[in-house]
């Protein structure tokens, strides 16, 4: 782990996501589903490939059985919803920590 903790990587962002096609710098089609918010820009994964958080999320929900793939549907659609000013509202114990 402690190896780990000092890995680095560098990503082109004209890179293309691995399930889309588009770079991974730009944001993904509105049809690879949710994002926006705190949904990740994208992934970078040990082998050299990039997703966009929200193509990567699609990709698991296609392996994921039917409860985890709504369970993933809910978790996506309120990250999309958090904004910096609304995490402070959200969890008014994070406000110190800015
Ligand atoms: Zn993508």
């Amino acid at each position: 782990m402690a190896a780990l903790e000092h890995r680095a990587a560098t990503l082109d962002l004209s890179e293309g996501c691995a399930r889309c096609g588009v770079a991974v710098g730009e944001p993904p089609p509105a049809t690879a589903g949710i994002s926006g918010g705190a949904v990740p820009p994208f992934y970078l994964f040990p082998s050299g490939n990039a997703f966009h958080g929200t193509c990567l999320a699609s990709e698991v929900m296609q392996l994921a059985p039917p409860p985890q793939q709504q369970r993933i549907h809910t978790l996506l659609t309120r990250l999309s919803q958090v904004t910096t000013l609304n995490l402070v509202a959200v969890s008014p114990a994070l406000a110190g920590v800015a």
